[in-house]
Parts: C-alpha cells; sequence; structure tokens
C-alpha cells in the first residue's frame, strides 16, 4: 500500500503564509495534488508557480473560509479539478490576544468563527469525499490534519478565547476522530509551540509591543518544522494513526 501521496489529492486552508503555505509545499513534494486555500489571491498564485516548477500540481482557491458558500465551495473546487479528496488540512486560523475583562467581543467572534466554525464547516464538506478516498486506491486511508497548539492544552491567562477555540478543536478533532477511524479516516491534531510566522501581526499594537517584550525564546520553530510533521503525519501506513503531535521550540518551557 501505498505511503507517500503520489496519485492523492489534499486541500490546505490558510497556504498563502506561514505553516499553512510550508504544509502545501510539503504535501506537494510528496506527490500530492493540492487545493490552496486562503483569502491573498498574489501569494497563492505565487506558491502554485513555486510547487509547478518544482514539478507538483496545485490550485489556487481564493477564499474566506468564514463564509460558510465559500468553504464548501473550496472543498468542490477541489475535487471539481483534481477527481477526489484524501487529505484535509484545517490550518488557516487567527490569534488575538488579550484579557477577558474588557475585551473587544468581534476579536472573540473572528477567532471562533475561523479557528473553530470554519475548521468544522470544511471537514463537514470534506468528508463524503475523504469516504469515498478511504475506500480506494491508492492508498485506501484519508486524512484530517486539524492544527490547535499548545494553547489547546493548557490555558493562559490574557489568551482566554484564543485557548477556547483551541481547546474546541481539540475536543471536536477527538470526537470526529472516534466516529469515522473505522472507516479509515485518520483524524490528527498537531499542537504547535512557538513558530516564526505571520500569527502574532494581526493583534493589536499594544499586544503586540508586550509580546515582544515577554520574549524569551532566541529559537522558534519554523513553518517548515510544522509542515515536517504534517508530511509524516499523512505519509504514515494505513494502520498507524498519529493522533496527537505537540511540538514545541526547546527553548519553551510552557
Ligand atoms: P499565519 O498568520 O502566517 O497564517 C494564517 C493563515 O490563515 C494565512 O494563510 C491566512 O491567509 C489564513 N486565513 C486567515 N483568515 C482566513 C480566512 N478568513 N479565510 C481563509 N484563510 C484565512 O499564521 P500561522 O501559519 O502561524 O498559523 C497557522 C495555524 O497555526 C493557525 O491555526 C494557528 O493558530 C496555528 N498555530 C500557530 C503557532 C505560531 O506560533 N505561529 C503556534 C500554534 C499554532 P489570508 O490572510 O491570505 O486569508
Amino acid at each position: 500500500m501505498a505511503t507517500t501521496l503520489e496519485s492523492t489529492v489534499a486541500l490546505v486552508t490558510g497556504a498563502s503564509s506561514g505553516i499553512g503555505e510550508a504544509t502545501a509545499r510539503a504535501l506537494a513534494a510528496q506527490g500530492a495534488k493540492v487545493g490552496l486555500a486562503a483569502r491573498r489571491r498574489e501569494r497563492l498564485d505565487a506558491l502554485a508557480a513555486q510547487i509547478a516548477a518544482a514539478g507538483g500540481e496545485a490550485l489556487v482557491v481564493e477564499c474566506d473560509v468564514t463564509v460558510e458558500a465559500q468553504a464548501r465551495d473550496a472543498v468542490e473546487r477541489t475535487v471539481a479539478r483534481f477527481g477526489r479528496l484524501d487529505t484535509l488540512v484545517n490550518n488557516a486560523g487567527v490569534m488575538l490576544l488579550g484579557p477577558i475583562v474588557g475585551a473587544d467581543v468581534d476579536e472573540w467572534q473572528r477567532m471562533l468563527d475561523l479557528n473553530v466554525r470554519a475548521l468544522m464547516l470544511l471537514t463537514d464538506a470534506a468528508l463524503p469525499h475523504l469516504f469515498r478516498a478511504a475506500e480506494e486506491p491508492p492508498r485506501h486511508v484519508a486524512d484530517v490534519v486539524n492544527v490547535s497548539s499548545v494553547a489547546g492544552r493548557v490555558a493562559r491567562s490574557g489568551a482566554g478565547v484564543y485557548n477556547a477555540s483551541k481547546f474546541a478543536v481539540g475536543a471536536f478533532s477527538e470526537s470526529l476522530r472516534q466516529e469515522v477511524t473505522k472507516r479509515h479516516v485518520r483524524v490528527s491534531l498537531v499542537e504547535p509551540g512557538m513558530v516564526a510566522t505571520e500569527l502574532a501581526s494581526h493583534n493589536r499594537p499594544e499586544v503586540i509591543a508586550q509580546l515582544r517584550a515577554g520574549l524569551t525564546i532566541t529559537e522558534p520553530l519554523q513553518a517548515d518544522d510544522i509542515a515536517d510533521a504534517i508530511a509524516y503525519i499523512v505519509t504514515r501506513p494505513r494502520h498507524m494513526t498519529i493522533n496527537e503531535l505537540l511540538v514545541r521550540p526547546t527553548e519553551q518551557e510552557r
């Protein structure tokens, strides 16, 4: 049974930067055809061109996955173009930090809409295709990889709703895993510690200043480190699932 991704199709959300971009490249390097979902079209076009130059194939799926129709359409466009879906990487996410007391609740809505609701809708749209792929060659198995965080395991003051969104991803993933694992759809949770990406830059300036002031990690993870972990997960043999992978930079204590 094949353990590379030749003749398979993946959809990666949040593929325009950071972990998603690196993951799309890594899965393409393993032979997958890849749907690239995010809002910034030029970034996706550039990545698709890089993947093509390296001998792979990618489809640009410009979309806002917090809009239900666009989330569903991202799945359907990928399947329409490549004929199947074997791997869904639910990576798109936003981390807006700050205390719960006196919070800007619009930020809560943005996090819950993207980190939780969009991930659930994409999963719902993908499952019929994943069930089909799991019954077919070349792998007879399919994958959902949900990108959570250390913040999905340990709650901290000042990160309450980000924590809540990632705890929700953990609960959803484990419940789904129990439902679908007998059908050979594997559900995996990836929990990175600090990764050098654009993630923190979406915060308010005062939060960014606080984060910079409190920084003690000199060597954060790189997006490729997490892409590597995801590629490892989805290239295991059919009988083996990596249910959960917690990956911290060596210097990160909590
Ligand atoms: P980035 O900010 O670099 O990437 C976030 C991605 O999500 C971008 O591609 C962005 O693309 C996409 N995105 C945001 N909003 C939407 C939307 N409405 N519709 C479609 N795509 C959207 O951050 P990371 O790569 O770090 O984050 C990826 C995941 O990793 C997140 O789930 C994050 O919580 C998680 N994580 C990150 C850690 C870190 O330290 N960096 C640590 C632990 C977990 P665009 O703006 O073009 O739409």
